[in-house]
């Protein structure tokens, strides 16, 4: 199997307590799961999303901000996490580039695709920031953009939860998870793991997204060598 994954983490993941701003230490063990996977041969490319610090929607909502500069403003957020995520994988002693689809030359790369996968062929983790790009996408539909366009086998989309259930786990005792799931049910049954652009350019692109609990040590390779106890695929 192709050895390249794309491993999506929200914003808020990198939050702690407070529920904003960047954690060092959620960080610090982000990391460990990604060295994790660079030590068994896997290359990894990651996009983090800009929720723990401002999100286009929720900036916007009042009007004061237009929609359009708010999420300029959220794509920003994405890469000053970017930024803390390149130095937690180099503490760890990665080599990590961090690439950014709005021009920033001082800050980061500019995403280029070729150069991606060159630094893949190096054994560097790249960091795409920035999202698309582009106001009114999300950080899933870039992390589904940005894996299809570097042909990984896989979209992990990290998360809080071991995958996705038929209905809410935290309101319902009799809550089932569901080990597959399809994209046409994914979108019709507008499950929140991902927006619908997202889960629409994934079917287009057969890309399967994999829904897992990152706070599970070990989970991430677990799934990649197969065990999905721990995850759900929409495929
Ligand atoms: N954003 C955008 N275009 C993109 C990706 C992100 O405009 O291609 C903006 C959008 O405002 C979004 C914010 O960046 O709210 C942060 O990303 P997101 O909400 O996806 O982050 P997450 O929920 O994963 O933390």
């Amino acid at each position: 199997m192709n050895k390249r994954v794309l491993v999506k983490f929200s914003g808020e993941a990198l939050a702690g307590e407070e529920g904003y701003g960047i954690d060092t230490q959620i960080l610090d063990y982000i990391a460990d799961e990604i060295k994790n996977l660079v030590d068994n041969g896997i290359e990894v490319g990651i996009v983090i999303g800009g929720g723990n610090i401002i999100r286009g929607v929720t900036a916007a909502a009042d009007g004061v901000i237009k929609r359009t500069s708010a999420d300029y403003m959220g794509m920003l957020a994405t890469v000053i996490n970017g930024v803390a995520m390149q130095e937690a994988l180099e503490y760890k002693g990665l080599n990590a580039r961090l690439q950014t689809a709005i021009k920033m030359e001082q800050i980061a790369e500019p995403f280029i695709v070729r150069k991606a996968i060159r630094h893949f062929e190096k054994n560097r983790v790249v960091i795409f920031s920035a999202g698309t790009g582009n106001p009114y996408f999300t950080t899933d539909t870039a992390a589904t953009l940005r894996a299809t366009e570097i042909n990984a086998s896989m979209l992990i989309k990290a998360t809080k939860v071991d995958g996705i259930y038929d209905k809410d786990p935290m309101k319902y005792d009799d809550a089932v998870k569901l080990d597959t799931i399809s994209y046409d049910r994914a979108l019709e049954d507008h499950i929140k793991v991902m927006d619908d652009t997202a889960i629409a350019l994934a079917k287009d692109n057969k890309l399967p997204i994999v829904v897992a609990n990152m706070s599970e040590k070990g989970n991430l390779l677990k799934i990649i060598n197969g065990d999905t106890s721990k995850c759900s695929i929409v495929k």
